[in-house]
């Protein structure tokens, strides 16, 4: 499954450095072979913000909307993409998810945006990562502690 992928990683990291290859001939043969693994590039437009995925990352996490059959309600055949109405500034957050494992937030977006986000594409506040974690539960009680004054 990632095969294809760790194949790459040597020229995306290469690329990544600013690396130019010495020789200016023909690059080698692309590996075709490749092709034939299922792995797929799947479509995300999130209000008008386009993101692509391989469907394997996607998979990765089988109990969630994305990774699940779910998604399929949100299927735009026409196009060939999935149509989510949601905010795409915090869903660059949850794509980092299903490729890392972990997901990070940007502190400066309130915490019920993010608990709607995290609970629309169906990812436990339990796979905050460590370094998001601490700063999740404290806003979270001081959000909580907030509402209960007014
Ligand atoms: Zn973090």
């Amino acid at each position: 499954m990632a095969a294809s992928v760790a194949a790459w990683l040597p020229f995306a990291r290469a690329a990544a450095i600013g690396w130019v290859p010495v020789a200016s001939g023909e690059l080698p043969p692309m590996p075709f072979s490749h092709r034939r693994t299922k792995d797929e590039v799947v479509n995300l437009n999130v209000s008008g913000r386009r993101f692509q995925a391989w469907r394997n990352t996607l998979e990765k996490f089988p109990d969630t909307m994305l990774g699940s059959r779910e998604k399929d309600f949100f299927y735009n055949e026409e196009k060939n993409e999935y149509f989510f109405d949601r905010d795409p500034e915090i869903f660059r957050h949850i794509l980092c998810f299903y490729r890392t494992g972990k997901m990070h937030f940007p502190r400066t977006e309130c915490i019920t945006t993010i608990e709607d986000e995290l609970a629309f594409f169906g990812i436990m506040p339990e796979m905050i990562a460590d370094c998001c974690y601490e700063d999740y539960r404290d806003r979270k009680r001081e959000h909580d502690e907030r509402l209960m004054d007014d």
